[in-house]
């Protein structure tokens, strides 16, 4: 297995894949056609010098993905509004005067403000004090510490579950699954086809899911050495030290999707039976949506003869209606948003040399 650098998030009938300052969200909008946009974001810990130091780093870039999910996952949502009961309300008509332009960035702000409240007080405090009522016939507080810990994990699992019996959020599993799966078929060699996709893993060691897991099991190494008598301070360790466990189990992360040791390999298990519960099989469909996302930000052609030299790299074929798409794709260097294929003839250009690029899936050997 290779570093390749890249990363992701399932947005909404999507995937959203990050190479560097560079990142290309591509959907499936409801008329079937995938649309991508790329864009750049100078991530925080690339802005500030201090922020990109161990232990400081987790935390922004936790920062930064919370930034870019929110980014991406709203635009993708832009596609799927409900048109029915479009005629604005009187309210959002003096909301739009009063705050214009600011209202978008406003709300999302607020609601990333909100999410992060409300995910501390279920996660962090809730455990901690549901804990407590055992307090009379545990005495020990080291196991008063584990049981918060398991507490804890047992109601991300149950969170987890509830939230998958949702259709939408069961399909963005399905997406968060294409996202590993891609990322797994070029790291192990693999020439980039819905085929080779298809047959990767979808558990990938450098996941949000396995860095959540983390979280809670240093916290509660946290929690066993730290403690304190009173309520409100007990209360105000579990917000306070997040920001430290947070950037202790970064840096296991990151050592972790770079090793290949055993050791490291069974520490990353838990984490990766935990994906279980936030990836599924997606279909082949989702898995062409993702590879738009990764060939937009990455090269993975170039990155397979650098680091796989024995892997026969299928070349790109340059068929007439090739040359005619290639035109198309010409218009993504902007930044702008663009549409694979507007007109019915591009339209099939392309979709020819989507069944095309898809057909030479020659057997390979795995890993
Ligand atoms: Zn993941």
């Amino acid at each position: 297995m290779k570093y390749s650098g890249i990363g992701g998030q399932a947005v909404i009938e999507g995937i959203m894949m990050k190479n560097g300052d560079d990142y290309a969200t591509a959907v499936r909008k409801p008329d079937g056609q995938i649309e991508v946009e790329k864009d750049r974001y100078v991530s925080l810990t690339e802005r500030v010098k201090f922020f990109s130091l161990p232990f400081v780093r987790g935390v922004f870039s936790f920062a930064d993905s919370m930034i870019i999910g929110m980014r991406t996952l709203t635009w993708s949502a832009s596609f799927f509004e409900d048109d029915e009961d479009s005629e604005p309300g009187k309210f959002e008509l003096w909301l739009d005067r009063v705050f214009g332009e600011k209202l978008e960035t406003a709300l999302m702000s607020l609601v990333m403000v909100f999410s992060v409240v409300m995910a501390i007080g279920i996660f962090m405090v809730f455990p901690m004090l549901l804990s407590r009522v055992l307090k009379q016939v545990i005495p020990s507080e080291t196991v008063m510490a584990i049981l918060e810990g398991v507490l804890r994990i047992l109601i991300f699992i149950g969170y987890i579950k509830l939230i998958s019996r949702m259709e939408d959020i069961r399909r963005t599993f399905m997406y968060h699954g294409a996202e590993h799966k891609c990322i797994n078929c070029i790291e192990h060699g693999l020439p980039l086809n819905v085929e080779n996709v298809r047959r990767s893993s979808k558990e990938h060691k450098r996941c949000g899911t396995s860095f959540l897991l983390i979280v809670m099991v240093i916290s509660i190494l946290f929690f066993m050495v730290i403690r304190v008598d009173s309520l409100w301070l007990r209360i105000l360790s579990r917000i306070v030290l997040i920001p430290v466990i947070a950037g202790v189990s970064y840096e296991f992360l990151r050592l972790a999707g770079r090793s290949d040791s055993r050791l490291v390999d069974i520490l990353s298990r838990p984490g990766l039976w935990m994906q279980g519960l936030t990836t599924s099989e997606p279909d082949d469909s989702m898995i062409e949506v993702a590879i738009h996302a990764v060939e937009t930000v990455f090269d993975w052609r170039a990155y397979l003869a650098e680091n796989f030299p024995e892997q026969e790299i299928p070349a790109e074929k340059i068929p007439a209606e090739k040359i005619l798409a290639e035109k198309i794709l010409a218009g993504k260097t902007s930044g702008e948003s663009f549409s694979q294929g507007n007109g019915a003839a591009e339209q099939s250009a392309a979709e020819s040399i989507r069944a095309e690029k898809f057909s030479d899936s020659r057997p390979v050997e795995a890993g």
